[in-house]
C-alpha cells in the first residue's frame, strides 16, 4: 500500500476538525446558518495554520447537497467532485506563480459561467498579495459587482501587501498561530489513531520545531515516522531532525564554567560528528541559556517550559558559579555570534573561538575596561552622567574595603608586572603599595627615587589626568637624597608615567614637585611618636568601640600573626581563658 503522508491523511475535513481556529469556524458557521454569506473572504495568517485547508472546507461545505449545512457529507456529487482531482465548481490558483493580468483575466472569464454541480462557483486565490497591480485592478471590478453564484476566497501570509481597495471589499479572518499544546494534542490524536508509540518528549520536539505551524509539525512528524516506525523516542526524533541533544549543552556549560577550552572544542566536534548544523546548534544553546535563567529565577515552571521536572532541576543546578549577569553576557555573545555567522567563511572556527571566549570570560579584563571607561571623561560627555559616576565612586571610596586588621588594603598588589589596576580616585592611596612593589622587583635605584613620595592628583575629569609626584619634607626646598636620585635619572619620569598609565588605563600628565608637610601630615608625624597601645586603639576599630562602650582601658595587647598559607591564626594569648 502506498504511503500517504500524515499531513494529507489527517488534513481536517470539516470545521470541527480544525485545530486552533475555532473563532473562525464559529463565525463562518454562523454566517452559513444565518444565510448572511459574504461573497469574498480574506484568510490571513502565518504559514501552515490552515488557511488553504479552511478555504477548501468552506468550499465543500457551501456546495454540499447533504442535509447538514455545517458538515460536508463526503458522498454527494459535489463532495465527490471536489475531493477528486479536478473539481468543476472550485477553481484554485496560486498567485505566487500566476501574478499577471492574463491569469486574472482567465479567472474573470470563468466567473460569468454558472456552477455545474453545486450552488456556487468558488475561486480560491492563494498568496493573493503576490498579484501585480494590474491584476488587482482587473479583479477589483468583478469584486465590486460579482454574480450571485460566485464566491472568492483569498489567502495571504502578508496582508499588509494587499491593496486597501481589495481589503475594503472582503470579509477578513485572522488565523492564529497554533500553540505548542494544540500541535502536540493533534499529534497525540494521530498517534492514537495510527497505533504509534511516541513519548511526550518526542511530541514536544515536533510541537516546538513547528513554531506555530500545524503543517510544519505534521511534516516533521512524517519525516521522523518514515525512519522510526511506530516507536518514537525523543532521541531518535532529535537525531532525524538534526536537533542537538540537550546533553551537548550541559557539557558546554560545564566547560565554560571550568574555563575548559578543550571541553568547548570537544563539544563542537561532537556536534559536527553527529551531523548537527551550526544554526540549530546555536539556536539550541540560546534556548538552553534561556531555560537556565528561567528555572534559576523560577520565572516559569517545568510545565511552562514543556520540560520534565528532572530536566528543570538540572537546569536550575548546573553552572552554579556562573552568575545570572554572566548568563546574560553569554547570551549576548551568542546573539552576536548568530548574527556574524551568516557572513563567515569559516563558521566552525567562529563558533569555536566564541565558545573559547565564553570559557575565558575574564572578569579582570572587563574590570579594566570598566575602569578605563570611568576614567575617560570623554566617555562621560554628559555632565549628569559624569556627576553620577563621581557620586558612585565617592560612595565606594567612603566605604572601607573589608580587610584583616593590620593589613594594607592594597597588599594584593603584584609588582609592576602585576595586573592590579586602580581608578583615579584610589591611585593616591594605592601609591605606597605600588612603591613597595618596585623594591620587590629588584630595581633599587628606581625604588629609592620613589621612596617616601606622595602622589597628588588634579581634577578628576581632566584629560590627560594630572598627577604630581610630590617630595614632601620639612620645607619646600627638598634636598633629600631620593629627590636627588630622581634628578640624576630623568628617564625615571617616563618610566613612572608608563607604569601609572597602565595602572589607570588612561593617559596622564605627570609632573614633579616638592613641598612642606601639611598640618595633617604633621599630625601623622606626631602619631609616629605615640605609644604602641595608643596606636593599637587608633588602628583597631573594635578596641576603640570596646573602649567607648565599656569605658575599657587597654592594658595589654598581643600581636596576632596570620599564617596566610594555612589560613589559621598561630598567635597565642595566655590571657584569653575567660
Ligand atoms: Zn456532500
Amino acid at each position: 500500500m502506498a504511503y500517504v503522508a500524515m499531513a494529507r491523511k489527517w488534513r481536517p475535513q470539516s470545521f470541527s476538525d480544525m485545530v486552533g481556529q475555532e473563532h473562525i469556524a464559529k463565525t463562518l458557521q454562523n454566517a452559513i446558518e444565518g444565510g448572511r454569506l459574504h461573497h469574498a473572504f480574506l484568510f490571513t495568517g502565518t504559514r501552515g495554520v490552515g488557511k488553504t485547508t479552511s478555504a477548501r472546507i468552506l468550499a465543500r461545505t457551501l456546495n454540499c447537497k447533504g442535509s447538514d449545512p455545517l458538515h460536508p457529507c463526503g458522498v454527494c456529487d459535489s463532495c465527490k467532485d471536489i475531493s477528486g482531482g479536478n473539481p468543476m465548481d472550485v477553481y484554485e490558483i496560486d498567485a505566487a506563480s500566476n501574478t499577471s493580468v492574463d491569469n486574472i483575466r482567465d479567472v474573470i472569464d470563468r466567473v460569468q459561467y454558472p456552477p455545474v454541480i453545486g450552488k456556487y462557483k468558488i475561486f480560491i486565490i492563494d498568496e493573493v498579495h503576490m498579484l501585480s497591480t494590474g491584476a488587482f485592478n482587473a479583479l477589483l471590478k468583478t469584486l465590486e459587482e460579482p454574480p450571485a453564484h460566485v464566491i472568492f476566497i483569498f489567502a495571504t501570509t502578508e496582508v499588509n501587501k494587499v491593496p486597501q481597495t481589495i481589503l475594503s471589499r472582503v470579509q477578513r479572518f485572522d488565523f492564529k498561530r497554533l500553540t505548542m499544546e494544540q500541535i502536540r494534542s493533534r499529534l497525540r490524536y494521530i498517534c492514537e489513531q495510527e497505533g504509534i508509540n511516541a513519548t511526550d518528549e518526542a511530541l514536544n520536539i515536533f510541537a516546538e520545531k513547528a513554531d506555530g505551524s500545524m503543517r510544519d509539525g505534521l511534516t516533521y512528524f512524517d519525516q521522523a515516522y518514515a525512519f522510526t516506525g511506530s516507536e518514537m523516542t525523543a532521541d531518535s526524533v532529535r537525531s532525524i531532525l538534526g536537533i542537538p541533544p540537550v546533553e551537548l549543552f550541559f557539557s558546554l556549560i560545564q566547560a565554560i564554567e571550568n574555563h575548559d577550552l578543550k571541553g568547548c572544542f570537544k563539544m563542537v566536534d561532537d556536534a559536527v560528528k553527529i551531523g548537527i548544523e551550526f544554526t540549530p546548534l546555536l539556536d539550541g544553546f540560546g534556548k538552553f541559556l534561556r531555560n537556565m535563567i528561567y528555572s534559576r529565577l523560577e520565572a516559569f515552571t517545568a510545565d511552562d517550559l514543556s520540560i520534565t521536572e528532572e530536566l528543570y532541576t538540572r537546569y536550575k543546578s548546573c553552572g552554579q558559579s556562573i552568575s545570572n549577569g554572566d548568563l546574560l553576557r553569554l547570551s549576548k555573545m551568542l546573539i552576536d555570534l548568530q548574527a556574524g555567522l551568516r557572513y563567515s567563511t569559516n563558521p566552525r572556527l567562529m563558533v569555536e573561538t566564541t565558545f573559547a571566549r565564553m570559557a575565558w570570560l575574564d572578569r579582570l579584563t572587563d574590570l579594566r575596561r570598566a575602569l578605563a571607561a570611568i576614567n575617560d571623561p570623554k566617555s562621560a560627555a554628559d555632565e549628569a552622567l559624569k556627576k553620577k559616576v563621581a557620586e558612585v565612586a565617592a560612595a565606594v571610596d567612603s566605604e572601607p574595603p573589608p580587610q584583616a586588621p593590620y593589613e594594607d588594603p592594597f597588599l594584593n598588589y603584584q609588582g609592576t608586572g602585576g595586573t592590579a589596576c586602580f581608578s583615579r580616585y584610589e591611585i593616591s592611596a594605592a601609591w605606597p603599595s605600588i612603591c613597595a612593589g618596585f623594591a620587590d622587583d629588584g630595581d633599587l635605584m628606581f625604588s629609592a627615587a620613589m621612596a617616601g613620595t606622595v602622589l597628588e592628583t588634579g581634577d578628576i575629569h581632566e584629560n590627560p589626568f594630572p598627577i604630581a609626584l610630590t617630595y614632601v619634607g620639612e620645607s619646600e626646598n627638598n634636598d633629600s637624597w631620593n629627590f636627588q636620585s630622581l634628578q640624576e635619572h630623568p628617564e625615571f619620569i617616563a618610566r613612572l608615567q608608563t607604569i601609572l598609565e597602565d595602572k589607570l588605563q588612561t593617559k596622564i600628565s605627570l609632573s614633579v614637585k616638592t613641598r612642606a608637610y601639611t598640618e595633617a601630615e604633621r599630625q601623622i608625624q606626631e602619631n609616629a611618636k605615640k605609644s604602641p597601645y595608643q596606636l593599637d586603639l587608633d588602628k583597631e576599630p573594635i578596641l576603640k568601640k570596646l573602649q567607648e562602650t565599656f569605658a575599657a582601658e587597654l592594658v595589654y595587647s598581643v600581636p596576632i600573626k596570620r599564617d596566610k598559607d594555612k589560613e589559621t591564626f598561630t598567635g597565642t594569648d595566655e590571657n584569653n581563658e575567660n
